[in-house]
């Protein structure tokens, strides 16, 4: 199964999603499916179902929707489905992607309040706590999980357990977390879960999904504010028509996604792999400093997914010119996205194993054109 670099593929991905997906999933979109025949609309009920059972050991109370589209659609689906035309939405928010969810509250005109904490600051549950007690209106919390503009790991469970204790209902991004690190929603008391095909679960992109507390969801009845983004009706059509999707569904990528959760199995299941990527991430940390980069986060607040790494400090450093460099020896990685400071990103996740890393080191160490 160590696949380490398919032949196929020119490079390793060390992006966080699209990732290096294996021969097997690749393979595995190799034929065409009829989206209103039994065996398709079967494979997409197991899906919904393994899904599920990923998610919590109280599978009685949670349900799934797969959504058409990248991950940001899903989140869009349930921000503008989930929160009623009284209610209000906070977002804790300390990147990109806690950003875009106010954005998408914004446009659909959802009464909004943000808490930023920066860039390089974990969200923080007193904060939220001060918040809700001073504001009774808000119904809705909003968190990333692994906020992958820089690779920080924000604190789900403390920030749940405020949500709940004033009766919010609590969402969660876990877009690049999901399948990469243990988590149950129902401990979290998650009632809106957010991933995509092509992050941890390692298929390829195309489609989303939700896991969500069946009685958050049948209260998302009438409030949608699009018709395809609607999360109620799509999980209402896959629930009474046995998985089949309100309009076209990304029928291979869905049969890759399958094989992929069959991998994800194979290899013992999200607590083996996220021993995998924590080795990845920890090889990469360690040898990065090595050879003399430093880490934008503190190691606390550091995911196993992604890593911020500063710029070097010299005139002759340009991130295209290694950039180029690398993608010749085999690697791509990927440029920074905070305002703060010069920074670029490696990704670990993926069919991408500690060998690769070391590998990586390897030509960085080879290939320190500043230094020349
Ligand atoms: C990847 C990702 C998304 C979704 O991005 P898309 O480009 O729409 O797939 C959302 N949130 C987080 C934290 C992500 O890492």
């Amino acid at each position: 199964m160590n696949q380490t670099r398919p032949t196929d593929n020119p490079y390793l991905l060390l992006t966080p999603g699209p990732l290096t997906t294996s021969p097997t999933v690749r393979e595995a979109m190799l034929r065409d499916w009829c989206t209103w025949d039994r065996d398709y609309n079967e494979l997409v009920q197991a899906i919904r179902q393994k899904l599920v059972r990923l998610a919590t050991s109280q599978v009685e109370d949670y349900t799934s929707v797969l959504i058409q589209g990248s991950g940001s659609f899903c989140v869009e689906a349930v921000v503008s489905s989930a929160i009623p035309a009284d209610g209000k939405l906070l977002v804790l928010t300390n990147g990109a992607y806690g950003d875009r969810i106010v954005e998408m509250a914004q446009i659909h005109g959802i009464p909004t309040e943000v808490i930023d904490f920066g860039e390089v600051t974990k969200a923080d549950a007193e904060a939220l706590e001060q918040k809700l007690a001073a504001d009774a209106t808000i119904t809705h919390v909003a968190v990333v999980h692994s906020e992958t503009t820089t690779g920080m790991l924000n604190p789900i469970k403390e920030i749940g357990e405020v949500a709940k204790k004033y009766g919010k209902v609590y969402i969660v991004d876990a877009m690049s977390s999901f399948g990469g690190i243990p988590m149950d929603a129902a401990e979290l008391s998650i009632d809106f879960l957010i991933s995509s095909a092509n992050k941890c679960i390692q298929g390829v992109p195309g489609f989303g999904f939700v896991i969500a507390k069946t009685s958050a969801l049948i209260k998302c009845k009438g409030i949608a504010r699009t018709l395809s983004l609607d999360l109620y009706s799509q999980w209402k059509t896959m629930e009474e028509q046995n998985g089949k999707w309100r309009y076209t569904s990304p029928t291979h990528v869905v049969r890759a996604f399958y094989q992929a959760l069959i991998e994800l199995e194979a290899e013992g299941g999200v607590e083996k792999r996220y021993e995998r990527y924590q080795r990845n991430q920890q090889l990469l940390a360690e040898g990065m400093e090595r050879i003399g980069f430093r880490i934008l986060l503190p190691k606390e607040s550091q995911s196993p997914f992604i890593t911020s790494f500063y710029y070097p400090e010299s005139e002759a450093f340009t991130f295209a010119q290694l950039y180029e460099r690398l993608k010749q020896a085999g690697f791509v990685i990927y440029p920074g996205k905070i305002s703060q400071a010069d920074t670029f990103r490696i990704g670990n996740i993926g069919e991408v194993y500690p060998e690769d890393i070391e590998r990586l080191i390897t030509a960085m160490e080879n290939n320190r054109f500043w230094l020349e």
